[in-house]
């Protein structure tokens, strides 16, 4: 009876000490990163599927211009090992929270920074954030976030860049098949009106007219101007339809459908377009590519061309 107690508890003081390992060498194993958006999380998350932690601080339908962080999301930052944001004044009311965490020593990168140099794109006063609307240019940044993650994890560089390569080919691929979808809309539809800029890019790969109601940033105000010199665009045009966007507020775009209406023209809201954040969390648009393809497949749609009920990525690759 004695006997079978002390193995009893022997037995205890193995498991308790089997398990104490357990959780010190998971604890030690995953290093984490913040990210800011879903787009930069989308990114980080193909890369490291399970082997690191990553925590997003804004969800869904959350607008990075206007976006303060919280008492929660300072903690987070200050215990990650890496901090990812887009830069180019996105997160423009966050930049004092990178600053103190810079001084304190934490690495945080601005991941869109250098992307813009590189291409010699045209430059744009302010700086305009919203590359993630070319997935060419998207593409330039999975290789920027690459590059951080060795340099944290230097043992996973090749199961990172074989994830990468991977995932490249995929947004290649979503580029070539965005390029053909649009093709189908006639050149002189090919007119994007939005609630605000973060379509500048999009218009310079696939050769768009792009028009935002309000700046690159939401902070900026809509002026009674800009409302009447969009009807005339639209009118002139033949327009047949503008777009809200998933984290702007309609307020807007109903003034300009009623400005085209009172001119005597007729034009409809399309479906709202995922501008600055993607979709709900495990759904397709939940997903930088769904994202991407329900934007695209939208203003084809509704700007007069075809595009697939699946979707562009069921597109055949020829
Ligand atoms: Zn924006």
């Amino acid at each position: 009876m004695l006997l079978d107690s002390k193995l009893k508890l022997i037995t205890i003081f193995f498991v308790f000490c089997s398990l104490l390992t357990t959780t010190n060498s998971k604890a030690e194993e995953k290093l984490k990163i913040v990210a800011t958006t879903t787009m930069i999380g989308d990114l980080v998350q193909n890369l490291i599927e399970d082997d690191l932690k990553l925590e997003i601080l804004m969800g869904a339908g959350i607008d990075p211009h206007l976006y303060k962080p919280t008492r929660s999301d300072v903690l987070k930052m200050s215990q990650a090992n890496l901090v990812l944001y887009h830069g180019l004044f996105l997160e423009g009311r966050m930049l004092d929270a990178f600053e103190r965490l810079r001084t304190s020593g934490k690495k945080v990168k601005a991941v869109a920074e250098n992307i813009l140099l590189s291409n010699a794109q045209e430059s744009i006063e302010p700086a305009d954030p919203h590359i993630w609307m070319d997935p060419k240019l998207w593409n330039e940044v999975l290789s920027v976030i690459l590059a951080e993650l060795i340099a944290l994890s230097p043992k996973h560089e090749q199961v990172f860049t074989a994830r990468k390569n991977l995932y490249s080919e995929k947004l290649k691929l979503l580029d070539e098949n965005s390029e053909k979808v649009l093709k189908t809309i006639p050149i002189e539809k090919r007119v994007l009106v939005t609630a605000h800029d973060a379509f500048h890019y999009f218009g310079l790969r696939y050769g768009f007219q792009v028009e935002g109601i309000q700046g690159i940033s939401t902070e900026s105000e809509a002026g009674v101007k800009d409302i009447e010199r969009l009807v005339n665009i639209l009118t002139q045009k033949k327009i047949t339809a503008v777009f809200t966007e998933s984290t702007v507020s309609e307020k807007n775009i109903s003034a300009l459908v009623d400005g085209v209406k009172n001119a005597g023209g007729e034009v409809k809201i399309g479906d709202s377009l995922y501008s600055d954040s993607m979709g709900n969390r495990g759904t397709y648009q939940g997903t930088y590519i769904g994202m991407i393809d329900h934007n695209i497949s939208t203003i084809t749609k509704f700007l007069g061309g075809d595009v697939p009920d699946t979707g562009i990525m069921s597109l055949e690759n020829k």
